[in-house]
């Protein structure tokens, strides 16, 4: 199955996507992506925030991050609410994150206050019940997927009747990798992105873009494109234009490529290959099948290198590192400030 992954330290990102989500026997497995409408509005603000003249000396992807990692998470729990679900799936998911919490100093805080019982969110909800609101209804977006960070309750990006975490299917049968699911999906929360879009991973490089020389395009029943009857094969932009993602070319390479380079890849530390954020992908999509750099087996736990991320950017409170962490994420806020009006503007005017 199409899995997820990231980083090395930590990411960036933007943008989140693609995981591969459903299993089906003998299909392609479905690319996690974001709500196309949540991505729009995310991708305006990317592209006004890289024309802004803020990001002084940090680089595109690091102002990016240092804007989506949740500030108070070492004295304020990070909340979790649920749409659906009973009691057993919600300890179990809950059980399942702990582990990130262990890693950094940060909490997540399930339950209700009021109810002492699983804290719960509706989609007529017209204020937030909790920073990440889980769902298992596909009702978005079908498959597995999270907004990054603080994205997850920007009323600029997402609404407070919107799922920000999804986990389709889990209601009516965990896959047999659920665990491995759940980490991967809290890890974008928290702020981590994809291992196989870090901009030193190389992974650019080792895909296999393109269709092979002469390929045919041809289909099975299911929509999917297959090997045609000369044994060419279709590349990375036709796999995913087919059955079950659909995606269009701009959408892949958003999801897909690298991260542009800049000064600051240096602090995203070296390509992990164990990391619970990179994605498992079939040997075909690589050039060199599994002998590729990129090609690893499918990751389920939570790797050193991820938690180092975690501990980095969510140390102690009353520590130095969480103070400088703090003024950076407030200094690159301020000047992000224009840029979220300007968003503003621009959703309220794409939004029908
Ligand atoms: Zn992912």
């Amino acid at each position: 199955m199409f899995t997820r992954s990231l980083c090395g330290l930590m990411l960036v990102v933007v943008v989140a996507s693609t995981l591969f989500a459903q299993e089906i026997a003998g299909r392609l497995p479905t690319v996690e992506s974001l709500p196309d409408r949540v991505q729009a509005r995310i991708e305006v603000r990317t592209r006004a925030a890289g024309n802004a003249h803020n990001a002084g000396r940090f680089g595109m992807q690091y102002f990016m991050f240092i804007t989506k990692r949740w500030p108070n998470a070492a004295s304020t729990p990070i909340t979790v609410a649920f749409l659906g679900g009973d009691r057993q799936l919600r300890q179990r998911i809950q059980d399942t994150v702990t582990e990130w919490s262990q890693a950094g100093t940060l909490r997540f805080d399930f339950i209700d206050p009021a109810s002492h019982t699983f804290r719960e969110w509706s989609r007529s909800d017209t204020s937030f019940k909790a920073n990440i609101r889980v769902a298992f209804d596909g009702s978005e977006e079908a498959g597995y997927w999270s907004m990054i960070g603080v994205d997850s309750s920007d009323p600029t990006i997402i609404k407070p009747g919107e799922a920000s975490l999804m986990l389709q299917g889990f209601t009516t049968l965990l896959p047999q990798d659920w665990q491995a699911t759940v980490r991967h999906e809290f890890g974008h929360a928290l702020g981590l992105l994809h291992e196989h879009q870090i901009p030193v991973g190389g992974c650019d490089q080792d895909f296999r873009w393109e269709d092979d020389t002469g390929y045919v395009p041809t289909q099975d029943s299911y929509g999917q494109y297959i090997t045609d009857a000369q044994g060419r094969r279709p590349g990375i932009y036709t796999l995913l234009a087919g059955a079950p993602n659909f995606w269009q070319k701009d959408k892949v390479n958003s999801n897909m490529r690298q991260l542009a380079t800049d000064s600051h890849n240096k602090d995203f530390g070296a390509f992990d290959a164990k990391s619970i954020m990179k994605y498992y992908f079939d040997p075909s999509f690589f050039r060199d099948g599994t002998a590729a750099h990129c090609y690893s087996d499918e990751n389920l736990t939570i790797s050193d290198e991820d938690k180092q991320g975690i501990a980095k950017w969510y140390p102690p409170f009353g520590s130095q590192e969480l103070s400088n962490l703090l003024k950076l994420q407030q200094d690159t806020m301020r000047q992000l400030a224009p840029v979220h009006n300007m968003q503003q503007v621009q959703t309220l005017q794409s939004i029908k």
